[in-house]
């Protein structure tokens, strides 16, 4: 990568600190209270490292091929790595003891073989509930009406802890509230944190991207994750 790639991006991450230190004053918050995820993918090794050395709080990948890669590349060396993307319970073995937080949990199922595989590791894997909040048949996540009996069936397992909910909403229609899905999360989050399930720290909760992340945070996110907003648009 160029010299001024790196440059654009260590000014981008600045940009989006700014905003997040923006948004979280207007919604009452502290900054340092909401974590910046980078999202990775299709981004190289070099280009992960620069958005490291820029200062974003941890990385997200969403293919697992494509992590063991970098991860194989010291890509990440020096920052937390989460899992952001859709999971397959074959792949989750390679996972265990590289990702901090599996963000994408979108079944009891997929629940279930984190536990298996982190019990052989002799860890206890941190996820969040992937939810589904615009109920979308195109998309995984734990259907909202679904949520609670999912989280009280997740909570049994010894070798997962559930630090929140994450989700990807669909976009608003133009007569609807810009933060119709956020608010929801937002309710979502607050109720189930309200049950204090045993094995449950209700203390995430990931939404926003590069075009809503400050609607996200108004709201209530934690953890917003940012890819074009940070690496520039992606080139498939
Ligand atoms: C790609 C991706 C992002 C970031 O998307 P941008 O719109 O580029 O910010 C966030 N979360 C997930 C799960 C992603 O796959």
């Amino acid at each position: 990568m160029t010299e001024e790639e790196r440059r654009q991006i260590e000014e981008k991450v600045a940009q989006a600190r700014e905003r997040i230190a923006e948004a979280a004053a207007a919604a009452g918050r502290r900054p340092e209270d909401i974590t910046l995820v980078a999202a990775t993918k299709m981004n190289d090794a070099d280009r992960v490292r620069a958005a490291i050395a820029a200062g974003v709080d941890v990385c997200g990948e969403n293919r697992v091929q494509e992590l063991l890669e970098k991860y194989e590349q010291h890509a990440y060396d020096g920052c937390p790595l989460h899992f952001i993307g859709t999971l397959q319970t074959n792949k989750v073995k390679y996972l265990i003891g590289k990702v901090s937080l599996i963000e994408s949990v979108s079944s009891l199922k997929l629940a279930r073989v984190i536990d298996k595989e982190a019990e052989k590791a002799g860890i206890r894997q941190d996820i969040l509930l992937e939810v589904n909040i615009g109920r979308e048949e195109s998309k995984l996540g734990i259907d909202p009406d679904e949520l609670f009996s999912v989280t009280e069936q997740i909570a049994e397992l010894e070798h997962v802890r559930v630090r929140g909910l994450m989700a990807i909403p669909p976009k608003p229609q133009p007569n609807q509230e810009k933060t119709l899905y956020f608010d929801r999360m937002s309710k979502l989050f607050i109720d189930i944190s309200a049950k204090k399930y045993d094995n449950i720290t209700m203390d995430c909760l990931s939404m926003g991207m590069s075009a809503d992340y400050t609607e996200a945070i108004s709201c209530g996110a934690t953890i917003v994750r940012l890819g074009t907003a940070i690496f520039g648009a992606r080139h498939y």
